[in-house]
Formats: C-alpha cells, structure tokens, sequence
C-alpha cells in the first residue's frame, strides 16, 4: 500500500541532469479503442520527449491474448496518428518478445530471484478465502518458496519478493513516496503457459528499451514498487516515475461512457479538429500560467512535468467545444474544406461549383465562425454545394410566412433585372427597396436568407447572393415564393384561376 503523499516542495527532477538520452513510452494494452485519459497520457510522452529531444516508443501490451485485438490495434494506431503523435520507435509488440521474457525468467530462477510454484488455482482460492475468513490480507503464503518444484509438473514463476526492503522513490508529480516491500506477495511472472505477466513483462521491457521516465496513469502507483522490485533484482537502470492524476467526469467520478463519449476517434467522428482535442487535453492536469491555447510548438517549448498537477482534473465537453470553435475559425480555408466535406451526406444534385476546390474554400471561410465542430461547418455549407435545399421548419416558420410575400416579390423582380451581380449592385437594391418599404436591411434579410439557406443564420447576406450566384439565387427565392403562395393559398399570378364551370 502507499504511504501517506508528502508535499512535492524540495523534488529534485532528474531530467536535466540524466546524461543519458531521454527515452520514453506510450505502452496501451490493446483491448479498446484509444480513450481519452490514454490519448492524454500518449500526449504528455510525446511532448516531454519533444521538448527534451528524446526518443518516443510506441509498445503494444499485447501479452493479454483473450482481451487484446487487431482492432484495437488498429484504433489505437489511428488515433495516435490522428492526433499528430508520432513515434519514434516502434510500434514494438510484447507477443514479439516472448522468448526475451522467458529467457530473463530463467535468468531470474537460476541467480534466486524467483521460484517455480505448483500451487493450483483451487489451492490459491482455498487458502484466499482462509485468510479473509481470519482478517488476513490474501497475499501468496510463499508455500512454493523453497520447495523445489520439478520443471515438468504444471507450474507458474513467482518472483522471490525480498524481505525486509522499503521501496523509495520521488514520483515527478507526486513527490517522495515509500512503500513496506514486506507487504508485496510473491508476484507470478510467468505462467503456466509461459506468458509474462504485466508487471513483468513491463519491467523487462523498460529496461531493455532503455527507458528512463515512465509516464503513466496514477492506477499504475500500486504496481511501481512490484516494479522497482523487479528492476532492481536485474540489476537494471531504474526509470524515473511520474504518475498522472485521474480525469474524473462532471460528478467527480472517473471518466467513463457514463459521461458521454470517450473514445478518441469519437470526436473526430463529431467533428472536433485532432489539435483542437490535444489542446483541451494538455490542460487536464497541465498549465502554462493562465494561457488556454497553445501552438503545437508552444506546446514542446513550454512543456515540462513540473505544472502537472497532483489533483484530478474534471472533463468539461463544454469548454471543449469552445475550443474546437476556436480551432475552426482559425484553421485555413482549404485545410478546412476537405475536412468538412468529408462529413457531408452524399448530394443530391450538386452545384456545378460545388466541386471546385477553391470554391469550397470560400464558404468554408465565410461559414466557419458560426460552426463549432466540422458536422456543423459541413451542414451549414450544404446549401452552397447541393442544388437540392431543404428550409428548416424554424426558418419557414419565422421568415416564409405570409408577411414575406412583400419582401420576396419586389427583390426578386429588382434582383432578376440586375444587369450586374455584385455586392454594389446587390446593396442597392435592397436600400432601394428598404426605403420605399421602411424596412430595415436585417428585415429584409430574413426572408431572402430562409430561400437562399434554408436557415435562420448565415453568412452576410450579400456574401451568401454572391456565392450562389446569380442563377441559383433567383431560383432558389422564386421557388420560396411559390412555396409561400402555395401555403398560404394565394394562386399565384402564372397559375390560372381554377375553372369555375367544370364540373
Ligand atoms: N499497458 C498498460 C495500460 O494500458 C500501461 C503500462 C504502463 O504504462 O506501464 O494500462
């Protein structure tokens, strides 16, 4: 168990003053897709390793055979590209090292540090629940210790834990921690068929990969001292720890599904920009002073273990999607048109300009300060790429009503003689027309932007008129205009009366 956290005042941090390169890991097991907490975990090895000019490894804890998948894999491998974390070395597999593991086992049995023990799983429940029954924690009894248990009968390798040894060491956030090594069992590192266990096989690859900071999440702290435990009986190097807090949800409960969604490639699929997401992440646990949003390269420079915090940080969507909205107003327009539309439902009958990669750009840079997240760019640009528009019963009810018939029929008719379709000429006609009505220019707006968009907001008017053009613009308020002639049931002047002598 841990002892008590001392203050993290007086913490001398190794970093700067290891002469050997950095070396850091990203070490997921594959059994999910990569979620946020490890997408923040890879984020703080990769910018540590940046700033400092070391290495970053990617290793897949696969030893976990009945939990670990292909797909996970390859969501993990997705959304760490996704979120523009590259690795240095790797992706290493631990299946692709089974044989080091073993051989390191061997080593360990043959110098003493661990023992062959046949003990069945029976056995283990039987004096487990033994030991409950009396009060006892159920830690291994060491029965196997020194019995010399034959190779060839089934058995497991415990790890021969050292008595009477404390395990001290000055977590990076945590501070100076120290544990009673008496109250470590002796762990199982290999078993019966013959794969390592995590803890070892964590330690084994530490060590070989020459890693010299572990950053990971804080429910690995009960695991350091079994680790250090290990390293120190290999006579290796021992890494230094930092140990990240606990990203809670809105009720102070670790993050889960609970509080909505948390797989990383989730917020890709809603919309968020990957540097709009590693910044929000950065912050869960991390500041710079009181700055919010950071440059990727702000982030290397600034970077550093020591503005981790020690306390949880709490996961808000909202603040997240403020800053996504921030990512999308500044992002350029032609890195944001492909990403938009990428996220369109297929077109029904797409403008002919809708193609154009220049005119994508446009819209997206007159449509993306209104959109929070890319689903809402994409749906906002919809009207200006398909021919096909649908008006939103909010805007029909608030612009197409009958009131509109008075607005929409003289800017037609004045915007259908236009000889010339440009902002001027566009602005004229609607003062025109807005003097002799005494309307203002928002007035007349509204109706206009319901034809054109289908919606109540908008780019400027005028920018909208112009990036339809002229064609679609006048089709698309005379089509308006028949639609509200035909709700409110006034025959339209083309449409002849009905006869009124049939029968
Ligand atoms: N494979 C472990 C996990 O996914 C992490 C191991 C470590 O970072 O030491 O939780």
């Amino acid at each position: 168990m841990p002892a008590p956290f001392r203050p993290r005042s007086g913490i001398t941090h190794l970093t700067s003053q290891t002469s050997s390169p950095i070396r850091v890991r990203f070490a997921p097991s594959p059994t999910g897709n990569l979620h946020l907490g490890g997408a923040r975990t890879a984020l703080f090895n990769f910018l540590f390793t940046r700033h400092h000019g070391g290495v970053f490894l990617l290793r897949i804890e696969d030893t976990d055979r009945e939990r670990s998948t292909d797909e996970a894999i390859a969501a993990i491998l997705d959304g760490m590209r996704w979120l523009d974390l590259t690795w240095d070395e790797g992706p290493i597999y631990q299946t692709s090292r089974l044989e080091r593991y073993r051989q390191i086992a061997m080593d360990l049995l043959a110098r003493g540090h661990a023992y062959r023990c046949s003990c069945t799983p029976d056995e283990l429940e039987e004096r487990r629940k033994e030991a409950q029954a009396k009060g006892l924690p159920p830690r291994y009894d060491g029965r196997c210790r020194d019995r010399q248990v034959s190779p060839d009968m089934p058995h497991v390798i415990r790890f021969r834990n050292p008595p009477d040894q404390t395990i001290a060491f000055s977590d990076l956030i945590r501070g100076p921690l120290s544990f009673d090594g008496n109250l470590l069992d002796d762990l199982v590192i290999l078993r019966t068929d013959g794969m390592p266990t995590y803890n070892f096989a964590v330690v084994v690859d530490d060590a070989d990969m020459k890693i010299t900071h572990v950053i990971r999440g804080d429910d690995h702290i009960n695991n350091t001292p079994r680790q250090i435990a290990i390293f120190r009986a290999l006579g290796a190097d021992i890494p230094s720890f930092a140990h990240l807090p606990m990203i809670f949800g809105s009720d102070r409960t670790k993050l889960s599904k609970r509080h909505g969604a948390t797989s990383v490639m989730a917020y890709r699929d809603m919309g968020y920009l990957p540097h709009a997401l590693a910044n929000y992440l950065v912050r869960l646990g991390w500041s710079h002073k009181d700055q919010e949003i950071f440059s990727r390269e702000e982030l290397i420079e600034f970077f550093d273990l020591d503005h981790v915090g020690s306390s949880p940080s709490v996961f808000n969507p909202e603040k997240l999607l403020w800053l996504n909205a921030h990512y999308i107003k500044n992002a350029s327009d032609p890195a944001l048109a492909p990403l938009a539309c990428e996220l369109l439902p297929p077109l029904q009958d797409p403008l002919p300009q809708s193609s154009d990669p220049e005119y994508r750009a446009h819209a997206m840079g007159l449509l993306k300060g209104r959109a929070r997240t890319l689903v809402e760019l994409a749906e906002s640009a919809l009207p200006f790429l398909d021919r096909a528009l649908t008006i939103d019963p909010a805007a029909r009810e608030k612009a197409l009503g009958k009131d509109s018939l008075s607005i929409l029929e003289p800017l037609l008719t004045a915007l259908g003689s236009l000889q010339e379709w440009n902002a001027e000429t566009l602005k004229n006609v609607f003062t025109q027309i807005g003097e002799a009505q005494n309307r203002k220019l928002g007035d007349l707006a509204q109706p206009i932007r319901a034809a054109l968009t289908g919606k109540t907001v908008s780019p400027g008017i005028f920018d909208v008129l112009i990036l339809l053009g002229r064609d679609v613009s006048l089709a698309r308020i005379s089509a308006a205009l028949s639609d509200v002639r035909k709700n409110i049931q006034i025959p339209s002047p083309e449409t002849p009366p009905p006869r009124k002598d049939h029968p």
